[in-house]
């Protein structure tokens, strides 16, 4: 269980030291220019990054060739933060599972019956005796 609480531990400093972050995906958008003599028309599509991400609801898709390289750059690190940002938390969910799981188990293990009976030992007194 220990373990458990280490991993998570390495989660949430991770978590902790995330910056931006943009809620979206980065995605290549393969098309068709539309010009009949051009290179797409014989097969090599154009290729365009695009961002897409949700807004009030709606997923709006930006193309990130509007952007400087610079600019470009920092979307899509704040893009992958996200991705990695909500990896973690995912994780951590995961380890706090196993981690209850592993607490239901224990408590199991440990719990007694009520002695019923007046001089009755307790469910430990009685299985050592019963060894
Ligand atoms: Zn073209």
């Amino acid at each position: 269980m220990l373990g458990i609480v280490k991993a998570i531990e390495r989660l949430l400093e991770e978590i902790l030291a995330t910056k931006a972050i943009i809620k979206g995906t980065v995605y290549k958008q393969k098309k068709k220019c539309g010009n009949p003599n051009c290179k797409c028309a014989r097969g090599k599509l154009h290729t365009a990054n695009i961002l897409s991400f949700s807004e009030e609801g709606r997923t709006r898709l930006i193309p990130l060739t509007k952007y400087s390289t610079f600019e470009f750059s920092k979307i899509r690190a704040q893009v992958q933060s996200y991705q990695q940002f909500r990896k973690a938390r995912s994780e951590i969910v995961y380890y706090f599972k196993l981690i209850m799981a592993e607490i239901n188990k224990l408590e199991k293990s440990l719990k007694m019956e009520v002695p019923t009976k007046k001089g009755e030992d307790s469910g430990t007194e009685k299985r050592k005796r019963e060894d």
